[in-house]
């Protein structure tokens, strides 16, 4: 790999798999012949698009969320704070290393939107407010100007009878994008990265390795699938805890198998 080797400002266009080698083109009209082809490229994956025709990204129905990060000044940030509210509500604030604070909202089963962004978030946050307490979520979405609340749509992939070909595999959201409410996506991404690193570096045998790590990783995030399933319908702050305790347990002491290191291969990212 190496620097030299990364390419910038042009995409996935198609890729032409062999036996011995996979030719990737790209949107700049170039190609390149890689012994195995990676689509790390997200929910949208045009990898995914090729290889597994018929399993676009689908909507998370009613799942919508609102986020921004602000400067944390003239705010008292003291405590990382996920809050589990009413009208399946949840939302919460996470200061960031530089002074800024990172807020989210999101809502399970949503209305259809009306209003601003900054108008939809407020009608939603007294659902996180008990009492009046914690006005701090409120304030931070009050403060922040309409133009960097992102809102979202959540989308996610279907279970995908396979993530691999022979020589073309999916990774991270590409392969599992899912609900966010385990705030786990990216972790499993990196996971998806370090098994594959490990599987493909040891063995000449690309169809192998790819099949050994749709293997491990299609039943491993079935189960994802079920766990978070129980987060997202908890229905009380006390059975969120549990099932959140239990999916983070489990990750952590789950980890995808590990094999012997060897030899670096010519890899494709798109
Ligand atoms: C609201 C929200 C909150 C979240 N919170 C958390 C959290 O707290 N913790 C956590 O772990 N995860 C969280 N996630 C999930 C996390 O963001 C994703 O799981 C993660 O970003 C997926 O990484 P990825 O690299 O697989 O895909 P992406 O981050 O989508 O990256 C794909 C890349 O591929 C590029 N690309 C697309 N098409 C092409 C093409 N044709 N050619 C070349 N490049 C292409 C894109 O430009 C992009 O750079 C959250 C997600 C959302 C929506």
């Amino acid at each position: 790999m190496g620097r030299d080797n990364i390419r910038l400002a042009t995409g996935f266009g198609a890729y032409d798999e062999h036996d011995d080698h996979v030719t990737v083109r790209s949107t700049d009209g170039s190609s390149e012949d890689a012994d195995v082809l990676v689509g790390a490229d997200g929910a949208y994956s045009a990898v995914r698009a090729q290889l597994l025709p018929g399993f676009p990204a689908q909507e998370h129905a009613g799942h919508q969320v609102w986020r921004a990060v602000i400067p944390a000044t003239g705010f008292t940030v003291s405590e990382n704070r996920l809050i589990l509210g009413h009208n399946r509500c949840r939302g919460g604030y996470v200061r960031t290393y530089d002074g800024h604070v990172y807020w989210l909202l999101n809502q399970f089963d949503s209305p259809p939107l009306t209003g601003t962004r900054k108008q939809q978030a407020l009608e939603r946050v007294v659902h996180l407010q008990e009492d009046g307490q914690d006005s701090l979520l409120a304030d931070l979405i009050a403060a922040t100007p309409e133009e960097q609340i992102l809102q979202n749509q959540i989308m996610l992939v279907p279970p995908l009878p396979h993530w691999a070909s022979a020589r073309v595999v999916l990774a991270g959201d590409a392969a599992h994008a899912m609900s966010p409410h385990i705030t786990a996506g990216a972790t499993l991404g990196i996971e998806d990265a370090a098994l594959l690193g490990r599987l493909l570096a040891p063995t000449a045998d690309v169809p192998a390795a790819l099949a050994g790590y749709q293997a491990t990783q299609i039943p491993r995030y079935a189960h994802v699938a079920q766990l978070s399933a129980a987060v997202e319908h908890a229905p009380t702050p006390q059975e969120f805890a549990r099932h959140y305790a239990a999916f983070s347990h489990w990750m952590i002491s789950r980890q995808p198998q590990r094999s012997e290191e060897q030899p670096e291969k010519h890899v494709a990212r798109a």
